[in-house]
């Protein structure tokens, strides 16, 4: 196994061999609980680096194309291997790289393993359909052909499982792939494709190419061999994206951000919702597409939810992620920091009541990170920015309403559609919150986060580009249909 341990730079994987180019500017990636501790260093990479990947994954394609689902599945099944072997040291990287406390580093990347088994299976299922004709001479049915190179643009927020939920598919349907990881997680990222490196994928089936997103991401985007682009990031970003990939044809897959919306209806079992407020809302510091940021509270419960709410919030313990018993780490890197500060900022100015956090942290061994206290804001208005814009950040907006239609109204004012949950025992406001809600993954007694590997994960509104990735859906982006018609 060539593994890169030992080195602090990091190079790009290129048909088979790590590689760095002379002259390629090095991005320190940094410890966002120690800003004086630098995790590695990544390269800032050229089109020619990309170009090299691109025609390697361009090369290998037919090749793969033509081995069986089942032989595609061993390969997955030996990385999930590698990374199970190397799952502590993942983790701890993970922890190191971007803040998110050891558990849930080491969560995440058994899930990385679990996606990568799954897909293994999935290489052995139907891809198509007999359709009857209305010749009865003819055999008339369906298949399904790879796209050829995609192209995999993933966030930092989870640098395991986001770029293995894209790549598993991609290969296992038997497309090659040029993963480019953002940079803010990049080493992370470079120790899963070590892992893929040591399962022995032929040369130029897996590629990766690290580097800024207007070079390296926006390279992906143009490149005129990449047959399809698979993103999950910002709004913005994501527009880009789309935009690019649809002017050239190439076919395109878009997850993005959220607003997600919690509903406590005065049935609630209160001490499930408020758990499940507190850990969809503000574990991994709230940086998650599917965090809970706005919770509607009902009026004749809403002062007893609020007091256990502040509670409970009062006794999170924020701290580096590796030390035992920390609950909460620092924001992922200074800038998302600095973002979620000003969002504080926005939400006190606009007029909303602090009624707990709001800060950076300073305590003692903390100074030197990207801490902000868990923060929790009353009387918000739909209309306040905080109420409006994904902030990506550990904040909950409370809002009491005075009728179950009013949440739903509310719930639904927003121009993202990714995730929302209802706290209730009433059947009825069960069945109507599933109907009326506009939310990709619906979510009832149960956290806004925490979808399973094996269901369909995507969004309404702008949320996505309202295809699915995960389970048996990801086939729909990661191929295309072919309808055959045979005559003897
Ligand atoms: P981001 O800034 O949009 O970056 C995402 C990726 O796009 C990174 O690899 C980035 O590279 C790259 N990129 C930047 N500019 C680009 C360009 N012009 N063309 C192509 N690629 C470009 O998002 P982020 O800050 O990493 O992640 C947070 C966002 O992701 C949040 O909005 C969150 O809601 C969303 N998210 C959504 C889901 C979901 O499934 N719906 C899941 C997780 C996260 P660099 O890192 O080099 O800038």
């Amino acid at each position: 196994m060539k593994t890169q341990t030992e080195a602090i730079t990091y190079s790009n994987y290129i048909n088979g061999e790590w590689i760095s180019a002379d002259g390629n500017s090095l991005e320190p990636s940094v410890n966002p609980a120690n800003k004086n501790e630098v995790v590695g260093y990544v390269q800032l990479s050229s089109r020619a680096e990309l170009d090299a990947a691109v025609s390697a994954a361009k090369a290998a394609k037919t090749e793969w194309r033509k081995l069986s689902g089942a032989a595609r599945g061993e390969f997955l099944y030996k990385a999930a291997n590698m990374l199970e072997s190397r799952l502590d040291e993942i983790a701890e990287t993970m922890t190191k790289e971007m803040g998110k406390t050891l558990p849930e580093a080491k969560g995440e990347t058994a899930r990385g393993i679990a996606i990568l088994r799954y897909y293994a299976g999935e290489g052995m299922r139907k891809v198509g359909d007999v359709i009857p004709s209305t010749d009865q001479e003819a055999l008339m049915f369906t298949t399904r052909t790879p796209l050829g190179v995609v192209g995999v643009i993933s966030p930092w927020n989870f640098p395991v499982a986001i770029p293995i939920w894209k790549m598993a598919p991609a290969l296992i349907y038997g497309n090659t792939v040029v993963l480019k990881p953002a940079t803010e997680a990049a080493v992370t990222a470079a120790k899963v494709i070590e892992c893929f490196d040591a399962a022995g994928f032929p040369a130029g089936v897996v590629n990766m190419v690290t580097g800024s997103g207007s070079i390296i991401g926006q390279g992906i985007v143009d490149h005129p061999d990449i047959n399809g682009i698979t993103f999950t990031g910002s709004n913005e970003v994501g527009k880009r994206v789309g935009q690019g990939a649809f002017a050239r044809g190439a076919k395109y897959q878009l997850e993005m951000g959220g607003k997600n919306p919690v509903i406590i209806a005065s049935d609630a079992d209160l001490d499930l919702a408020v758990e499940g407020t507190i850990s969809g809302g503000l574990r991994s510091t709230g940086q998650k597409c599917t965090a809970t940021s706005r919770v509607f509270v009902a009026v004749e419960v809403y002062d007893t939810f609020k007091d256990k709410l502040l509670s409970k919030v009062r006794e999170l313990k924020v701290g580096h992620g590796l030390d035992a018993g920390t609950w909460m780490g620092p924001c992922a890197s200074e800038n998302q920091y600095k973002t979620v500060l000003s969002y504080i900022d926005k939400g006190l100015a606009e007029g909303a009541d602090l009624l707990f956090g709001g800060k950076k942290v300073t305590s003692e061994g903390l100074e030197n990170g990207f801490y902000v206290e868990p923060t929790v804001f009353e009387n918000v208005d739909i209309k306040m920015t905080i109420a409006r814009e994904e902030i990506f950040g550990p904040v909950l907006a409370l809002i009491k309403v005075e009728s179950f239609e009013e949440a739903i109204e509310l719930a639904n004012d927003t121009e993202f559609g990714l995730s929302a949950s209802i706290y209730t025992k009433d059947i009825g406001k069960i069945l109507a919150f599933i109907n009326d809600i506009d939310a990709g993954l619906v979510r009832v007694n149960a956290e806004t986060a925490g979808v399973e590997l094996q269901a369909p994960f995507g969004g309404m509104k702008q949320s996505s580009s309202h295809s699915r990735e995960q389970g048996q859906a990801a086939i729909e982006f990661f191929t295309s249909i072919k309808t055959v018609f045979v005559k003897a």
